[in-house]
């Protein structure tokens, strides 16, 4: 029972938690022990609406909206807390930044297939210099060369880059522009001089979610594959992280509802002096605070997410979202090591993998601090967040 929650809402969660238990959950432990990224997967979330429910049906979308997308990626994470990353990758970050920037040709070659889970696509923005300064730290260059950009650099941690097709690339175009300086390009991993390397992860993060190294060695890129025109790269990617940071917040609320199942249910049966754990009460407070903060996040997070329906300038309530959820699951997972004590640490348990989860939803898409001073100079004036107010295309038509 959720309060904020319509019939309509209550029926998507349904049948994706339905899907979700069905066609993911049972299959998690193979895929995962055998490195399998499960592609057939994606097609299926297509099929049935759930990777395109936030995009209007002329490119292919069902338009069930952001608040039952993130219904949907709540089941999928509940189901594999990995997989829901590779799956708000594909409903999320980079096709919403594609639907807001791309041309039609854009729409038809990329957008539809990857809603539909036929197309995997990736957002190549962080280099090795560093991530959190995204444009201070970036090294990659694209040269207009005749009809062509010709491009050279590299980028690390891009998920998928070892299974996608596709990856939504930024690049500077100008370096003394500062952050008109860069432009988004769609770059096939099929392209001449695109190579990728795997990259080798802590244990749970490399199979269903696997990141990579993409090198980038004078890459012709035709001039219709630049996404916006020349120096809104930077821009489009501060866009693109809007949904990002929903989709990210959406995963850690379904890792912080997994962690506190497996809690809840060992201390009502592990056993220490005498009776189950869950009698003492400095456990019990570690149980309080993760089952009141999750709710705390939900909250949030629905509320974000009806922004983006309504069409307001969600670009706060998305970093709040996004920074408060990954904190609350961080914080739960670091409990659970805790209730679990040295049976945490082993093979028997998912606690690990789980605080690893935690760990990179602080990180990716805004680390932790990176929002915390973003929310506070905006709480204190200095610049507000809300300043770009993009709308999302798909209320601006219907509007
Ligand atoms: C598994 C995984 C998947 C990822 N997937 C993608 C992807 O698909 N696409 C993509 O583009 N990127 C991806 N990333 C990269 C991710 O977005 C970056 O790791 C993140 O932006 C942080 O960058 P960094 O790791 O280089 O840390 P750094 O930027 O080097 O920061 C290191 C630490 O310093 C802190 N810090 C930095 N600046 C400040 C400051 N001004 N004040 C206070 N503290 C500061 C940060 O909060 C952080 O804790 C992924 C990362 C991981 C681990």
């Amino acid at each position: 029972m959720n309060v904020l929650l319509d019939d309509t809402n209550l029926q998507f969660r349904d049948s994706a938690r339905a899907f979700a238990q069905r066609e993911i959950k049972p299959f998690v432990q193979d895929w995962m022990r055998d490195g399998a990224f499960p592609r057939q997967i994606f097609k299926r979330l297509g099929e049935l609406g759930f990777l395109g429910a936030t995009f209007p049906a002329a490119v292919g979308g069902t338009e069930a909206g952001f608040l039952n997308l993130v219904l949907a990626a709540e089941q999928v994470g509940l189901a594999s807390p990995s997989l829901v990353t590779a799956f708000n990758m594909n409903a999320m970050t980079t096709p919403m930044a594609l639907l807001n920037w791309g041309t039609a040709a854009q729409h038809d070659e990329y957008l539809t297939p990857m809603i539909k889970g036929d197309l995997i696509g990736s957002f190549a923005l962080t280099e090795p210099a560093g991530g959190s300064d995204a444009l201070g730290s970036m090294r990659t260059r694209a040269v207009r060369d005749g009809d062509d950009w010709v491009l050279n650099g590299s980028k690390v941690f891009i998920t998928l880059a070892p299974v996608a097709d596709v990856a939504f690339v930024f690049a500077k175009t100008d370096p003394n522009a500062g952050h008109k300086g860069v432009s988004a390009f769609l770059v096939r991993y099929d392209d001449p001089g695109v190579s990728v390397q795997r990259m080798a992860m802590a244990p749970g993060l490399g199979s269903l979610i696997p990141p990579g190294e993409i090198s980038f060695t004078d890459v012709r890129i035709p001039a219709d594959r630049i996404v916006g025109d020349v120096g809104d790269g930077f821009k489009i990617a501060m866009n693109a992280l809007d949904y990002g940071r929903i989709a990210v917040a959406t995963k850690s609320l379904a890792t912080g509802q997994v962690i506190r199942d497996h809690c809840i249910d060992y201390a009502q049966t592990r056993r220490a002096f005498g009776q189950e754990i869950g009698h003492f009460q400095l456990i019990q407070g570690h149980i309080a605070d993760m089952v009141t903060e999750i709710e705390a996040g939900r909250g949030l997070i629905y509320q974000a997410a009806a922004a983006h329906d309504q069409g307001v300038a969600a670009t706060r309530l998305s970093a709040m979202a996004k920074y408060y959820m990954a904190e609350v699951t961080f914080r739960a997972a670091n409990s659970t090591m805790e209730i679990f004590g040295g049976y945490g640490l082993t093979a028997e348990y998912p606690i690990v993998h789980l605080l690893h989860l935690a760990h990179l939803a602080r990180t990716g898409e805004g680390a932790a601090n990176i929002l915390r001073i973003a929310i506070a100079e905006d709480a204190l004036g200095f610049r507000s967040m809300d300043r770009h107010n993009i709308r999302h295309r798909a209320v601006l038509e219907r509007s």
